[in-house]
C-alpha cells in the first residue's frame, strides 16, 4: 500500500523555532550505529549540534534529521540507502542546499545523504564531456574544462555553490538558458541508486528515463553521477543595458528582437524596486525612474553576427521608447552585470528574508502579470520586488521580510496568490527552483488531476512506500 505521509507545518529559515538539544552528546540510533558499522565513524553524523544542520535549505527549516551520511562512492549511497530501508527511514539526497523550494529540508525524521564528499570530477576532451560524481561544485566543471577550450554552460546564479546533483535534482537553469538551455540539456547519461539500492546507468535513449530523474527533486531517487557535455565557449560577447517606462514596452522590445532573429545568450529583467534595491546597495547610477531594466549579451564565434544581433536589440529596445546603454568593453559589461549579480545581497539589506517564487508565464502576459503582482505586494505591505530570464518568461517575484516581526503565515498567504496570477495567465508555477515543500500545495491549482495521478503513478512505480523525499512536490 503506497504511503502518502502526512506532511507537517512548515517554517521559513531564519523563523524556525529552534528546539534546544537535550544533549550534545551522540543520541545515537540504530540507523546511525548501523552506517557507523558499514561506513565507518567518518561517514556519518549522529550527534545532535551535527544533524541540526541538515535541517534546511536556502528558505526552509525543516525536521532535524535523524542520521546523516557523507558518501564518498556510490557504493557508500547503496549501503547508505539499504540501510535507511531496513530501519524504515525515508531518505533525503542534498547537494548544498542552496535550493529555494524547500527540497532538501526533511519534512520527517529522515537519513539525509549529503553528496558533498563525492567530489570526482575527470574531463575527457576528446569527447568533449565531464563525468561528475553528484557533489561536484557547478563552477568547478567549467574551471576544469577550461584548460581545454572547454565550458559547461548551465550558471545558476549560485554556481559557486550549489552541486551537479542538486542542479539536476532542481534542473537547474540561469541567465543562460534562453539561448543555452537548463542543466538537463547537457546531461549525456546519469548514474542513480533507485530506493532498493539498486545501480543504473541511464543514456538519454528513445526513452529518456534519464529526463524523468531530472527534476524530479530527489523523489525518485539519488542521482550519483553524471556524464555532462560540455562545449567551447563562445570567441565574442557583447553587452546592452536599457531601461523603460513601461513594463509593457521591455517586454515587447524582447518579443521584437527575438522575432526579428536575435537569440541573446543573456535575456534579465529587473522591474523598478529591484533596481531600486542595487542602485541603494552599489550607487553605480542605475536608473532609479525606470519601470523596467532589460540586461542583454549577444555571443557567438563571429563578432559580426554578435554585433548585428545586439544592434537588433537595441533597435528593439527604441523602438518601444527604450534608452540604451551599450558596453563599450568587457570592464564595462562586467560592471552591468555586476548589477544583476548583485540581486541577492541587495535584496539582504532590506528585510533578512525572502520568499523567492519562480513562475513562468507568456511573454506576451508578462506586462500584466508584473503589474497584478506589484498590486499584490502593495496591499499586502510586503516590500516586493521582481526580475527574472524575460526571454523564457520566467519571473522571480520575492517578498521580503523580517521573521522576526513578519508573519510567515502571511508571506505564504501572499507566494499563494502569486502563484494564483501566474496559473490563471497560462503560466506555471515553477522555471528552474522545483517545487519542493514550497509550493506543493499549489499543485492542485497547477495541475489538473488526471496529470496528477499520473505523476503520483511515476512515483509509485520507482518508489512504491513513498520513502525518498517525502512531502515534496505532489501533494
Ligand atoms: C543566491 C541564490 C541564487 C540562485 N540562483 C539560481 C538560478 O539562477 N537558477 C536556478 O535554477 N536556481 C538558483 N538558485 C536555487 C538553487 O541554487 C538551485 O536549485 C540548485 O540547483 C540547488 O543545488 P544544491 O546543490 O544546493 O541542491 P540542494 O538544495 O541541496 O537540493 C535541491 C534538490 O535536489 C535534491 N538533490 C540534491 N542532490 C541530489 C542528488 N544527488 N540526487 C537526487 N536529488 C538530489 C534535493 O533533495 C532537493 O530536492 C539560487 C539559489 C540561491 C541561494
Amino acid at each position: 500500500m503506497f504511503n502518502r505521509r502526512k506532511p507537517e507545518k512548515l517554517a521559513l529559515t531564519a523563523n524556525s523555532p529552534v528546539s534546544k538539544p537535550r544533549s550534545t552528546e551522540a543520541p545515537s540510533s540504530p540507523l546511525a550505529a548501523e552506517l557507523t558499522r558499514l561506513l565507518g565513524p567518518q561517514k556519518v553524523l549522529s550527534a545532535y549540534g551535527e544533524r541540526l544542520n541538515y535541517r534546511y535549505d536556502a528558505i526552509l527549516v525543516g525536521k532535524t534529521p535523524l542520521c546523516v551520511v557523507l558518501p564518498e562512492t556510490t557504493a557508500d549511497v547503496v549501503a547508505a540507502v539499504r540501510a535507511a530501508r531496513a530501519a524504515d527511514v525515508p531518505i533525503v539526497g542534498r547537494g548544498a542546499a542552496s535550493g529555494l523550494s524547500g527540497g532538501a529540508a526533511p519534512l520527517e525524521e529522515s537519513l539525509v545523504i549529503s553528496f558533498t564528499r563525492m567530489t570526482k570530477l575527470t574531463i575527457y576532451p576528446e569527447q568533449r564531456e565531464a563525468r561528475a560524481q553528484a557533489g561536484v561544485i557547478t563552477l568547478a566543471v567549467s574551471e576544469q574544462a577550461r584548460p581545454h577550450g572547454l565550458v559547461y554552460p548551465p550558471d545558476p546564479a549560485s554556481f559557486r555553490t550549489s552541486t551537479i546533483g542538486g542542479n539536476l535534482g532542481e534542473n537547474a537553469g540561469g541567465p543562460m538558458c534562453f539561448k543555452y538551455g537548463v542543466s538537463g540539456d547537457y546531461v549525456k547519461a546519469l548514474e542513480f541508486v533507485d530506493v532498493d539500492g539498486g545501480i543504473h546507468e541511464l543514456r538519454r535513449d528513445a526513452f529518456d528515463l534519464a529526463g524523468l530523474l531530472i527534476g524530479s527533486e530527489g523523489t525518485l531517487g539519488l542521482i550519483t553521477e553524471a556524464t555532462l557535455r560540455l562545449t567551447p565557449p563562445p570567441r565574442f560577447t557583447r553587452t546592452l543595458m536599457s531601461h523603460f517606462a513601461e513594463v509593457g514596452q521591455a517586454a515587447e522590445a524582447v518579443s521584437q528582437a527575438i522575432a526579428a532573429g536575435a537569440v541573446p545568450a543573456k535575456l534579465e529583467f529587473m522591474d523598478k524596486a529591484c533596481t531600486n534595491a542595487v542602485e541603494d546597495y552599489l550607487q553605480i547610477g542605475l536608473p532609479r525612474e525606470a519601470e523596467a531594466v532589460l540586461l542583454v549579451d549577444t555571443d557567438g564565434d563571429d563578432l559580426a553576427t554578435v554585433e548585428e544581433e545586439l544592434a537588433l536589440v537595441e533597435a528593439a529596445c527604441q523602438d518601444h521608447g527604450g534608452t540604451v546603454r551599450r558596453a563599450a568593453d568587457d570592464a564595462e559589461s562586467a560592471a552591468l552585470w555586476r548589477a544583476r549579480r548583485s540581486i541577492s545581497p541587495a535584496l539582504g539589506r532590506i528585510r533578512p528574508q525572502r520568499m523567492n517564487e519562480d513562475i513562468v508565464v507568456p511573454r506576451s502576459v508578462l506586462a500584466e502579470v508584473v503589474r497584478e503582482i506589484r498590486s499584490l505586494g502593495e496591499a499586502s505591505g510586503f516590500h516586493l520586488v521582481q526580475f527574472g530570464h524575460i526571454g523564457d518568461g520566467n519571473l522571480h517575484p520575492n517578498i521580503l521580510f523580517d521573521p522576526r516581526t513578519e508573519s510567515s503565515e502571511k508571506v505564504h498567504e501572499l507566494a499563494y496568490q502569486v502563484a494564483q496570477v501566474a496559473i490563471r495567465h497560462g503560466g506555471v508555477l515553477s522555471g528552474e527552483h522545483g517545487i519542493g515543500a514550497m509550493k506543493r500545495d499549489f499543485m492542485r491549482d497547477a495541475v489538473d488531476a488526471v496529470t496528477l495521478e499520473a505523476l503520483w503513478d511515476v512515483k509509485r512505480a520507482l518508489d512504491p512506500e513513498g520513502m525518498l523525499n517525502p512531502g515534496k512536490i505532489l501533494p
